[in-house]
């Protein structure tokens, strides 16, 4: 009998050990504190069985002691360690750190008195019991120290029951079972051990309910998920999800469907509605060999437009059987409408809604390739001087103008056409050609121009019509087709209409080739500087203006005219310029060196100079580098420079003044801010054509306008050139208005360097 016992109890310790090495090995729950502790609890239940069983298997009195004490001391670090369990698989009382010190003292002070009963026997003492008559083993009887071991281990058990008693209690419907069960099989452990102790029974057999215990502990504490738990979780969050849930089984009737799902579709909470739904959808589908799919949808909900990105699976069981379905709508409404502004910020002008230069081209090729059947005319237009009204009535009008324009035109187009704003006052239109009238166009340009017309100002619009016959070429030279035209025009004074004719086309591509030739013309030295004297009073020469010329080796000489403005343009100005000014001072150290050091050259210096490169750094330089006085090197520059960013210019103009350099006013009265120009630039030299002064018809108005002219420029400290100069009844008039210098073709043409120093040098 008792070696059944023994049996039971190594199988429970096997048990045992086999849950132990279980939890250890299992990865995902081996470093919790909770798993620990189950572990520790392990091997103390088997440290304490084996214990148990070696005391009732020996014959041997000391050894049976032994094992006794070992068993008692195992019986409280079980308790201790269990109720530590307890606390972390609760988490009741987690944060009491006082009483593990409390008991794990109270359990030391036990096990040394329970070790010391081998002397004292003041615990217990061993008897042998008899069950059979060779069946016998050492019982132990209890003496009167027994009671505070055990009245120790009864405050444990107490603690261990409240802690699982309180969390039963607390915790919902879900989770009562794992609490409900371990608290239910402690207590009944611990009935039977009262059982054994008060009721004589031969041995302990709690111990072989360890194996059971230890079972119910690792599996609730560390396994168990309970799965009405996992459901009531997971419709929850269905429920409370930001996206429409719908299923279906397998006869498609709708089984479920989400609050978001109802609000969306479903207000009525008839599922009904979601099943017709359903087989709508599924129409003119073969929706069998669909098992999933996904789409972008738009839904008119309650008069607000939706977009929805939805899904359709189908579930099937482990076998293949097909169960049911569902869809999942998610709304994508405000990354659609975000998407669609930053769309439209990015392609559209934010001042008019225009399209924008890139947008439009894109819009360009996409309406030319779509439609190859149709012929189209690509129009562009520009309100002429948009600066000066920018200047006279303000920012805020201008761009009421501009707003107006876009406005009149988008009020005239019909769908097939497309419309941008290309910068500034530049606008453009593709429409078809069948389309276009000049009278359509008229009426539009009338239209905005009267807006700012008044007493002082006439607003003048220009168009330029290119009739797209090439439409495989980029969109850019199309549009730069029709700018073409308008320049043609520009010195109209009222609304006026050009077209890109054959004329302009030839220009156009003299003009692209002229771009494509100009850099190679420069390094090999194509490009020529001519001189033009300049005289004083008495003819005799002091300064020449350097003015280019193009040897070309096909065409011949190349008038500036011809290239400048294109150069200006694209901005290669600056090429040409800085070789010219080097080719000035060169000649200059050159006439230098055979004893003329009191002449001059003025050079041309371009608004675009200004943008391109450092003019100060660059002009600076030069005069180092050639070793020549700064006041030599002239420098010509025109009222264009107030066209932008006049500021800045007028800082570099000072500072080049500051270094000794002369500046000249060119073509004074050409342009409308002339007066302008004399308050604000530090300029030593006033030049004026007789081009702008139309001689001939009023001769007396334009003298008195040259002599007024000229002495407003004497009392503002500055010399006179009059340049254009080309008759001798000219030279005569201007001897007597006090004017400095003279320069036109009555002196001299501009002459290449070597005639020229020639007939003035040699
Ligand atoms: P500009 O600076 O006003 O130069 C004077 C222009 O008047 C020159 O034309 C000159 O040949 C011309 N001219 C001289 N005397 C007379 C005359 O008695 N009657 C008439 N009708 N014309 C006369 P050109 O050389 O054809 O230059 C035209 C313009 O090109 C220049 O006007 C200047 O603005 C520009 N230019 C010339 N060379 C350069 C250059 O190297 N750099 C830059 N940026 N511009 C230049
Ligand atoms: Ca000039
Ligand atoms: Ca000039």
């Amino acid at each position: 009998m008792i070696k059944l016992y023994i049996l039971l109890f190594m199988l429970t310790a096997f048990i045992l050990l086999a849950c132990a090495v279980y939890i250890g090995t299992k990865h995902t729950i081996k470093h919790s504190k909770l798993a620990i502790s189950i572990i520790q609890l392990f091997v103390l239940a088997i440290i304490t069985s084996l214990a148990y069983t070696h005391a009732i298997a020996v014959k041997d009195p000391k050894l049976s002691e032994v094992g006794y004490i070992v068993y008692f001391c195992g019986i409280d670090w079980i308790l201790i360690t269990f109720l530590f369990y307890a606390r972390q698989y609760t988490k009741v009382w987690l944060d009491n750190y006082a009483a593990p010190l409390i008991t794990n003292t109270i359990a030391v002070l036990d096990n040394i008195s329970l070790i010391t009963n081998l002397k004292w026997h003041h615990a217990f003492t061993l008897r042998e019991k008899r069950i059979a008559l060779y069946d016998w083993f050492f019982a132990f009887d209890i003496h009167d120290y027994y009671y505070v071991h055990l009245i120790f281990c009864y405050i444990l058990v107490a603690m261990i029951i409240v802690v699982l008693l309180k969390k039963t209690l607390q915790t919902s419907g879900f989770h009562r079972t794992r609490y409900l069960s371990i608290l239910l099989m402690f207590v009944g452990i611990i009935l039977i051990n009262v059982l054994y102790l008060f009721f004589n029974f031969p041995v302990d057999v709690s111990i072989c309910f360890y194996a059971v215990a230890a079972i119910f502990v690792g599996y609730y504490s560390l396994l168990y998920n309970p799965k009405t738990f996992v459901e009531y979780m997971l419709t929850t969050i269905t429920e409370r999800m930001e996206c429409a849930l719908i299923s279906y089984d397998e006869n498609d009737n709708c089984i479920y469907s989400n609050q978001f799902a109802n609000r969306m579709f479903c207000q009525t909470g008839d599922k009904r509605v979601l099943e017709v739904r359903f087989r709508k959808w599924r129409e003119g589908k073969d929706s069998n060999s669909i098992s999933n799919t996904s789409w972008n949808d738009v839904y008119n909900i309650n008069g607000d437009e939706y977009r929805f990105d939805v899904h359709f699976n189908k579930i099937y069981d482990k076998r293949g059987y097909y169960c049911g379905c569902y869809f999942s709508f998610y709304d994508v409404t405000g990354d659609f409408i975000a998407y669609e502004e930053e769309k439209y910020r990015n392609s559209h002008d934010s001042l008019t809604g225009a399209l924008n230069r890139e947008a439009f081209f894109e819009e360009v090729r996409r309406i030319l390739d779509e439609n190859l059947g149709v012929e189209y005319v690509m129009v562009c237009g520009n309100i002429k001087g948009f600066k000066l009204i920018n200047d006279m009535f303000g920012p805020e009008e201008a761009d009421q103008l501009l707003i107006k324009c876009a406005d009149t035109i988008r009020e005239k187009l019909k769908k097939g056409s497309a419309f941008a704003r290309l910068e500034a006052d530049r606008f453009a239109v593709l429409m078809p050609k069948s389309r276009y009238t000049e009278e359509l166009f008229m009426t539009g340009m009338n239209k905005v121009s009267n807006y700012l017309n008044n007493a002082q100002y006439r607003m003048v619009i220009l168009l330029g019509v290119y009739d797209i016959f090439d439409r495989q070429a980029p969109v850019i030279s199309m549009v730069d087709g029709a700018l073409l035209a308008i320049e043609s025009i520009k010195g109209s004074f009222k609304n006026a209409i050009a077209y890109y004719g054959d004329m302009l086309r030839r220009e156009y591509l003299t003009e692209q080739k002229i771009i494509g030739e100009f850099e190679e013309a420069l390094s090999t030295g194509q490009f020529a500087m001519f001189l033009q004297p300049v005289v004083n009073m008495d003819g005799k020469f002091v300064l020449a203006e350097a003015l280019v010329r193009w040897i070309h080796p096909d065409r011949g000489i190349i008038a500036p005219a011809s290239f400048i403005p294109l150069l200006e343009k694209t901005g290669y100005i600056y090429k040409l310029d800085t070789y010219m000014w080097e080719q000035a001072a060169k000649r200059l150290a050159y006439w230098s060196s055979l004893g003329y050091d009191e002449l001059s050259i003025s050079v041309n210096i371009s608004v675009k100079d200004f943008y391109y490169i450092d003019l100060y750094e660059t002009l600076v330089s030069l005069v180092e580098k050639y070793h020549i006085a700064p006041y030599r090197l002239k420098l010509e520059i025109t009222e264009t420079i107030f066209m932008t960013e006049k500021e800045r210019q007028l800082d570099i103009i000072h500072s080049l003044k500051e270094y000794g350099f002369l500046i000249e006013i060119d073509d004074f009265g050409s342009g409308y801010s002339s007066l302008n120009m004399l308050k604000e630039v530090p300029a030593d030299i006033l030049k004026m054509d007789m081009a702008f002064l139309s001689m001939d018809k009023n001769a007396s108005k334009g003298r008195k306008i040259v002599n007024t002219i000229v002495s407003l420029a004497k009392a503002l400290d500055m010399m006179v050139i009059i340049e254009g100069v080309e008759t001798e009844e000219q030279v005569n008039y201007l001897s007597g208005t006090g004017a400095d210098y003279l320069q036109g073709y009555y002196f001299n043409k501009p002459l290449p360097v070597k005639r020229f120093e020639e007939e003035y040098l040699l």
